[in-house]
């Protein structure tokens, strides 16, 4: 096993992206990801539209609730093996639309947008980690796509809070078709045993990463590997909350 755990301080190749991404904004100024205005990645008035997640949440899923509880009743049905799942923004317009132009339609650059959300909201839900691993793609879908988008996330994430992270610390170990469409039961059959861990995770609080999160079934299948693995507790932060 592989010890690659890197911190985002201010390594050369960050200074590199910064300035990177200053000389492409000149060449080409951004246009919003979500109704095209020009200026930024994500515009004011789209930016006004976001619907943060706030408290009454359950406690252990992040799931909306109509009061504050440590384990809401889809929980008390199927218990996550994840400490919390929280989310910076309910999936709905615009950052419904973000998601979907940074995952089909090449737009990579939403990543930073999209990671500055979880960055506000990291200070509500600001949980004790020792290293964040983003959810990773079958290497066939990865290679399609040519990125995974929960690993753009995780990079700008963890370089706007600080945090430590391993870009490969997860793999799938077989293909799984998308959950869109499943029941709350398939998704956790179509996931089940689908992770392999590949870094030391041995008495670590890990912190998953990932776009979207609706019934939690891909971060519990990823937990239970981690935590069969060593690791002392497992946390998922996503950008959006399905409901
Ligand atoms: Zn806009
Ligand atoms: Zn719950």
């Amino acid at each position: 096993m592989t010890e690659k755990t890197h911190l985002p301080a201010l390594t050369w190749r960050n200074r590199a992206r910064g300035l990177a991404d200053s000389l492409l904004n000149f060449v080409f100024p951004p246009v919003c990801g979500a109704c095209k205005k020009a200026g930024a990645l994500l515009c004011e008035a789209c930016h006004a539209q976001l619907q943060w997640v706030h408290s009454p949440l359950c406690n252990r899923c992040g799931r909306p609730t109509s009061r504050a509880t440590d384990c809401c009743a889809v929980c008390q049905e199927r218990p996550l093996p994840l400490n919390q799942i929280r989310a910076a923004v309910l999936f709905a317009h615009p950052v419904s639309k973000l998601i979907h132009n940074l995952k089909y339609n090449g737009a990579f650059g939403l990543s930073k947008p999209l990671a500055q959300l979880m960055s506000d909201a990291w200070a509500e839900w600001r949980m004790p980690i020792d290293l964040v691993l983003p959810i990773p793609l079958h290497v066939e879908r990865e290679r399609k796509r040519g990125y995974n988008q929960s690993t753009l996330l995780m990079h700008d994430f963890c370089r706007f809070v600080g945090l430590p992270y391993s870009e490969d610390g997860l793999q799938r170990t077989r293909f799984t078709t998308p959950q869109v469409g499943l029941t709350a039961v398939q998704r956790l059959e179509n996931v089940q045993d689908a992770f392999a861990t590949q870094v030391d995770v041995v008495g670590k609080h890990i912190l998953l990463i990932d776009d979207v999160c609706t019934t939690g079934a891909t971060m519990a299948s990823a937990a239970t590997a981690l935590l069969n693995n060593g690791a002392k507790s497992v946390s998922g932060y996503c950008v959006a909350r399905a409901i």
